[in-house]
């Protein structure tokens, strides 16, 4: 079927559903009032083919994409939004919001056919400092925004390792988190206010308060609900003043468990550090290889900012707690330099080597048995070559582990992705933790996540039928 519409690639056999009945009748009418934001050449319909799913790189050499659109639009506008959702919804056509595409789980893939709805080009920005809000619209790409702010005298506090190719639609569906995020918050901290274009085409505002006890909070029914319950085309987010005051601290330790304890206590005296990683051995060895005395140990860095008395006091705090030996600024430094690079999984997917990374959440009277129980699930899948991890966001209540793992598959890649992925969501389910930290379901974990809510699936899948009977919004997409 796809040689009818794209002459170049196949489409994988894994996700092949056929076309929606009355595409042609929607692209038409979109056609006549959106004129050229709407799209059907080939070129596009590939390039929206999927997002930064790993898996789907090695398909990608092959020729195949995961599924095809059937048209793309641009709108620029909340109201040029509820007309392709409102068409969408009157004939029956699926929609699939797509920000930045970085999403590593499969949330943007069409596998329905039918329009996806890019959303980069509502991108205005209003700052209102005497509230310390920022108003974005869905598209605005990471970078610019935190940039924006920066000129200003004014930060987010969202760094997401993503922060280049994301946008904050994708951050608030994705319920995503960044890198100084002990400190600020998920992007669920920060939301104040939203605008939603729901599944029939009306508009609903949820404006920004500091609080409300007007009923159940609805703005967190759309925070990490990709994409099907509704398009989200505006944000209030919550700003702070830059940092006056920036401290690096690193330490190296004999075991992960030292490092862990360490981290616990600083957060439960009320010691917020904006960043906290610790690294396993392995992942000290790969990416700080050049500090000869954090060989053979665990590595952590820590920044600490914000008004310079609380910074010093958090610093006393962390210097009277942690178990290990100073090692200075310079590994902070370094981790500041290298962490927005991420060449590896476009890098090794060409030689045939199957790489992705998984992030799972654990309490802290789990963590460190879900971390050994998941690394053992992962390396004793057969082709893999290593499999590692660091802690990267913290809690009084617990931690998150971001696991690596790389391997050279005996057969199809699909397979022995798909085999390590069970062995470590099925290791995370047994040792009590939460399938996902901040990437989310998507297509990927989609399978996996009616064992972790067990009942409260039913909620979801109900709300997702009041809210969206036609099934018209990101179809599939988390089993619903
Ligand atoms: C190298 C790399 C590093 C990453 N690091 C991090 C990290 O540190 N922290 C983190 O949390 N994530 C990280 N991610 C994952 C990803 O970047 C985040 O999930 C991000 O929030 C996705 O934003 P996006 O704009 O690219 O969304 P997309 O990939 O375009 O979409 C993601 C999902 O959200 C839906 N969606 C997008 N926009 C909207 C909208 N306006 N309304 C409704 N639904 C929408 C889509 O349908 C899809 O289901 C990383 C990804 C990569 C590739």
């Amino acid at each position: 079927m796809l040689t009818e519409r794209c002459m170049v690639l196949r489409i994988s056999e894994r996700m092949k559903v056929g076309r929606p009945e009355n595409i042609e009748r929607a692209i038409e009418i979109l056609k006549e009032s959106l004129g050229k934001k709407i799209s059907t050449r080939e070129v596009d319909l590939v390039s929206y083919s999927h997002d930064y799913w790993p898996i789907t790189l090695h398909w990608l050499i092959k020729g195949e994409v995961p599924a095809l659109p059937d048209a793309v639009v641009w709108p620029e506008s909340t109201e040029e939004v509820q007309l392709v959702v409102r068409t969408a919804h009157e004939l029956n056509v699926p929609v699939y919001p797509y920000g930045g595409g970085s999403g590593v789980l499969g949330g943007t893939v069409p596998e329905r056919g039918g329009i996806v709805v890019d959303l980069k080009r509502i991108r205005d920005v209003v700052l209102n400092e005497k509230d310390l809000i920022v108003e974005a619209g869905a598209g605005v790409n990471g970078y610019y925004l935190e940039k924006y702010l920066e000129s200003k005298g004014y930060t987010l506090g969202h760094f997401p390792q993503s922060l280049y190719p994301s946008t904050v639609g994708g951050w608030i569906a994705t319920k995503a988190t960044g890198q100084f995020s002990t400190k600020y918050g998920g992007i669920e901290d920060m939301i104040l206010g939203l605008e939603v274009v729901l599944p029939w085409g009306d508009i609903v505002t949820l404006p920004p308060h500091p609080r409300t006890a007007t009923g159940p909070d609805l703005r967190k029914l759309f925070i990490g609900s990709e994409g099907v319950f509704g398009i989200v085309t505006r944000a209030w987010l919550k700003i702070w003043p830059m940092p006056e005051e920036r401290i690096m601290i690193s330490f190296v330790s004999d075991s992960l468990n030292d490092a862990l304890k360490s981290v616990k206590k600083i957060l439960r005296r009320g010691a917020k550090p904006a960043v906290v990683r610790i690294y396993d051995e392995i992942e000290t060895k790969r990416h700080f290889y050049m500090f000869d005395e954090a060989y053979g140990k665990i590595m952590t860095v820590m920044i600490l900012e914000g008004d310079k008395n609380v910074v010093e006091a958090e610093r006393k705090i962390v210097e009277e707690e942690f178990q290990g030996r100073p090692l200075g600024e310079e590994p902070v430094e370094h981790w500041l330099k290298t962490r927005f690079d991420v060449k590896e999984a476009s890098e090794f997917a060409p030689l045939g080597v199957v790489f992705d990374t998984i992030e799972v959440s654990s309490r802290w009277s789990n963590a460190v048995r879900l971390y050994e129980n998941v690394r053992k699930a992962m390396m004793n899948v057969n082709g893999t070559l290593f499999a590692s991890a660091h802690a990267s966001h913290f809690y009084p209540q617990g931690v998150c582990f971001y696991f690596t793992f790389a391997g050279v598959p005996r057969g199809d890649p699909f397979e022995y992705y798909e085999s390590v992925w069970d062995a470590a969501m099925r290791a995370t389910l047994e040792s009590g933790g939460s399938i996902s930290h901040h990437h989310g379901i998507g297509r990927q974990r989609r399978k996996w996540l009616p064992e972790e809510l067990d009942k409260a699936i039913e909620v979801l899948r109900r709300i997702k039928e009041a809210l969206d009977e036609r099934h018209v919004m990101n179809p599939g997409n988390m089993n619903l």
